[in-house]
């Protein structure tokens, strides 16, 4: 029979931020190099990173590097992305959910646009958690650097991040790159930072179980199978489930990862499930399967959206109130109305609130991100903030 998949240690997404050319990249293969030392990781050059594939990412094209390493307490999926508009991007339609953040600061430049920006993203969407890595402490001179500190905790606390509470490192990514054992002891501080001041998130696994429906396959003999990422909570065999879109209330008789049987699911595995009874032509991708009366779907929601500029793909004249494209949210598929309220019409490159009206009711709820499309373009990404 199949080996069961084993679950070790607890895993976090987390990431860089910061201003361009402040060593994000150089301090993420660092990381690397310092973990793959004591048996960790595998060492990631900076060449790889930077020259990340590119990703269609809900079919937005995003350069985003993933590096995957393990600390004594955890597992990381860690991500670093080239431009500032990667980041705007990433971080509005959520491709990179992430539960804590590495704020890369150049200790000889200080707080620049892009930190600022990131930190006000990183708010917007939920991050509740940064860790501030001074960079290039190597080369810069003490006294200025407790002056770039003490900014930085001003910041974090005009966010609501609490400044003085936060942990803040100086580091060396390039001389620990190098090997130098004063600095490679400072990516080990900042990584033990990273360890205790990112709690796990907790809800995640706790809220209830939802699965969107990427695909759906039928196994002679066993009956209807659907597979997805878990988006969160946890689910067992034997568990009652409600399928959103089809209507049905069944029951999972079976759940794998990677060909191996699991007698629980949980947040971020990737899954297939088993359900009983469920003829296959009845569920579709695009479809939400969750714990019964979890999620309501919902036609009417209040959302942030960037409007790709035409350079990124999008479009190159403004939309209005009453423009109809096609919302991909999740796995499914809608086309919806925009209302653009007083301001009637949004450029491309801005960023605006709207209405949408959907034409049929999906699960939605704040903090979820999702995609606009024409014609089999990404014009827009957005976050809904509110349901109505
Ligand atoms: P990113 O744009 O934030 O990813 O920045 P990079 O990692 O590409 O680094 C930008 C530049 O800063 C490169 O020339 C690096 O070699 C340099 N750099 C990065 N980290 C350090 C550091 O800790 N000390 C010094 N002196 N230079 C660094
Ligand atoms: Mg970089």
């Amino acid at each position: 029979s199949k080996t069961a998949y084993v679950r070790t240690k607890p895993h976090l997404n987390i990431g860089t931020m910061g201003h361009v050319d402040h060593g994000k990249t150089t301090l993420t293969a660092a990381i690397t190099k310092v973990l793959a030392d004591r048996g960790r990781s595998a060492f990631v050059p900076f060449d790889r990173i930077d020259r990340a594939p590119e990703e269609a990412a809900r079919g937005i094209t995003i350069n985003i590097a993933h590096v995957e390493y393990e600390t004594d307490t955890r597992h990381y999926a860690h991500v670093d992305m080239p431009g500032h508009a990667d980041y705007v991007k990433n971080m509005v339609t959520g491709a990179a959910q992430l539960d804590g953040a590495i704020l890369v600061v150049s200790a000889l430049d200080g707080i620049m646009p892009q930190t600022a920006e990131h930190v006000l993203l990183a708010r917007q969407v939920g991050v509740d958690h940064i860790v501030v890595a001074l960079n290039k402490a190597d080369a810069g001179d003490e006294e200025l650097t407790d002056l770039v500190e003490l900014e930085v905790r001003e910041l974090l606390t005009a966010h609501g991040y609490g400044g003085d509470a936060a942990p803040v490192v100086r580091v060396s990514g390039l001389r620990a790159l190098e090997g130098d054992p004063r600095w490679t002891a400072s990516v080990e501080a900042l990584l033990d930072a990273v360890d205790t001041y990112v709690p796990m998130p907790e809800r995640y696994l706790d809220a209830p179980f939802l699965l969107p429906v990427e695909n759906v396959l039928t196994i002679t003999g066993r009956g209807t199978v659907v597979t997805g990422a878990v988006e969160r909570g946890t689910v067992r065999v034997g568990d009652r489930v409600e399928v959103l879109g089809a209507a049905v209330e069944t029951v999972v008789t079976g759940l794998e990862t990677f060909g191996k049987p699991m007698a629980e699911a949980q947040a971020g595995d990737n899954v297939a499930v088993l359900l009983r009874g469920v003829p296959r032509d009845a569920v579709r991708r695009g479809h939400v399967v969750a714990a019964p009366g979890s999620v309501v779907p919902a036609r009417e929601f209040r959302a942030r959206v960037y409007v790709l500029s035409a350079r990124e793909g999008g479009r190159s004249t403004p939309v209005s109130t009453g423009y109809r494209p096609q919302f991909y949210i999740r796995t499914a598929d809608v086309v919806g109305d925009i209302d653009l309220g007083d301001a009637g019409v949004a450029r491309p490159g801005e960023t605006v609130d709207m209405t949408v009206s959907l034409g049929r009711a999906v699960p939605v709820e704040p903090g979820l991100g999702f995609a606009i499309r024409e014609g089999g373009r990404t014009v827009g990404a957005g976050t809904v903030t509110e349901v109505r």
